[in-house]
């Protein structure tokens, strides 16, 4: 892969109005490669002036030749860019990889995907359509989908790439222009991208791509925008409540993706290889950086030993290591706050009392240098009530916890602010509709996990968010809907 030997790389403009500019009053990040511990990346992010310019150029593009385009014209663009992303996802993904930590195993199966993403939301740019509402002969009512307008898409440090295909394929569907903010962790990759959007021939400002800060910086600054229609968000749900309430003022649209704190539930009459085949997976993919991992594993009594003594024995056979390394299953965390935050909750989950069954410290010296690898973590004999059972962790940290009864998994699943994903792994068609209808979260899978396709609607319940991203719902979070009353 090309860009394996590049030590170090500099992005130093922005990507604003279909050209490369220097930040006005932006300035440089230095962005760390999480498996070293040092910078490998110098890159530009904007500032106010910025950010007021990228919103100009994408008001400019949505009220010109990206606003009146036909949706067949849009979606060539798009499949032109989803061929090309395609073409470069072997780079995307070791830069994802250098940038973020993931392994590159991981992040090039993600990233080569995105080209089928890109290419259903191209499928759907000129579908959209109203309807006519039936009333007497004095009035014609019809309605039409139109464009909810400027969006700022503003996405996290754990999967920059997918966050943005998330996000950038409805809303160029349905007819939007965007500004990316990518996290400040992570920019790289969703600069990169802007190359690639920058060849496809979208009209200039269709997407903008101005990396920079939350608070008092370039994401704040976007949701206080008046020329911004929609914040598109994906991050915590701290962040969310103070973005929902900077963007009350004008009264901003909101999709939130946030976090979660999954049930996996297995049943003692399971298919239990293919639960552990599955619980282990999601306990330390992404180094535990995925919002719908199923940390929380809800294992009924008869099968608890068995479960446990795997999730040991699996943790011990995780390859830690550089990501870059093709053998590699596992990276370090994406930045140093993240390690020190993994690190406290194995303390807490010590402190609380639960047992402590594999994993639990820092792997650093050696081939782990000054990286920030953790050993994949199992806590066995959790309780509900512990913190490292109800807080998102965001680390390869498994908390088990035992029951008996169908009822009381129902009610441990639902005992949580949280409502993103759920799993359950039954032999009993009975109980696995049963259950699966009584799981308050956004999706629920039953004999498999982590089954995520452009298709399927993904969003939380409760605390994990608003609307969906993925299947035609995500339309919806970008359209608005006029309805046109004509007297005849
Ligand atoms: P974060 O909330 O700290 O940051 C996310 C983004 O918001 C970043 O780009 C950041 O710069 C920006 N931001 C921060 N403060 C802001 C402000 N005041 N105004 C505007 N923008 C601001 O989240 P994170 O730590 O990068 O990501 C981890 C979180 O994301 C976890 O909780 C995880 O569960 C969640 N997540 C959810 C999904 C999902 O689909 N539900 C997917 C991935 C991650």
């Amino acid at each position: 892969v090309a860009l394996r030997s590049i030590e170090r790389v500099r992005y130093e403009n922005l990507f604003i109005g279909g050209a490369w500019v220097a930040p006005e009053d932006g300035g440089m990040i230095e962005s760390i490669e999480p498996a070293t511990g040092q910078p490998w990346a110098t890159v530009a992010y904007g500032g106010r002036r910025d950010i007021d310019k990228a919103v100009a150029a994408a008001r400019t593009a949505l009220e010109g030749p990206w606003g009146r385009m036909p949706g067949h014209e849009r979606a060539a663009i798009m499949r032109r860019f989803a061929d090309l992303y395609r073409d470069r996802a072997g780079d995307l993904a070791v830069l994802e990889t250098r940038d973020s930590g993931r392994a590159l195993r991981e992040a090039r199966a993600d990233i080569s995907g995105h080209t089928h993403g890109y290419h259903w939301w191209a499928s759907l740019a000129d579908k959209g359509a109203g309807r006519t509402i039936p009333f007497d002969d004095s009035v014609h009512i019809f309605t039409s989908r139109v464009p909810v307008g400027v969006v700022a898409a503003i996405t996290p440090w754990n999967v920059p790439l997918m966050a943005a295909a998330w996000k950038l394929g409805p809303a160029l569907a349905a007819g939007c222009t965007v500004v990316l903010k990518p996290a400040e962790q992570t920019p790289v990759t969703s600069l990169e991208l802007g190359r690639i959007i920058e060849q496809a021939g979208f009209p200039p400002g269709v997407v903008n791509v101005v990396p920079g800060f939350g608070k008092d910086g370039a994401g704040e600054y976007l949701v206080a925008h008046p020329g911004v229609d929609k914040i598109a968000f994906t991050g915590e749900g701290s962040t969310a409540k103070a973005i929902l309430r900077t963007g009350a003022e004008t009264m901003k649209r909101f999709t939130f993706e946030l976090g979660g704190k999954s049930p996996h539930i297995i049943f003692a009459d399971a298919d239990i290889e293919q639960a552990l085949n599955a619980a282990t997976n999601s306990a330390w993919t992404l180094c535990g950086q995925s919002c719908a991992l199923g940390s929380r594993v809800l294992v009924q009594r008869p099968v608890y030993n068995r479960v446990l003594e795997a999730f040991r024995e699996r943790a011990k056979q995780v390859r830690v290591g550089q990501p870059l390394d093709e053998a590699t299953h596992m990276g370090p965390q994406a930045h140093e706050e993240q390690l020190a935050k993994t690190l406290s909750y194995i303390d807490i989950g010590k402190g609380e009392g639960a047992e402590l069954v594999a994993g639990g410290e820092r792997l650093s010296g050696g081939a782990y240098g000054n990286g920030y690898f953790v050993q994949p973590t199992v806590f066995g004999g959790v309780t509900n009530a512990m913190r490292i059972a109800r807080e998102e962790i965001f680390g390869p940290v498994a908390a088990l916890i035992p029951f008996d009864e169908e009822e009381e998994a129902v009610s441990i699943a639902n005992d949580t602010t949280y409502g993103l994903t759920a799993g359950l792994w039954t032999q009993d068609i009975g109980r696995a509709h049963r259950v699966s209808a009584k799981i308050k979260a956004g999706m629920v899978w039953v004999n498999t996990y982590r089954f995520i396709r452009w298709s399927t609607p993904y969003g939380g319940f409760k605390a994990s968010g608003w609307g969906r991203e993925n299947g035609i719902e995500a339309l919806d979070a970008y359209l608005d809907t006029r309805t046109t009353v004509m007297s005849t």
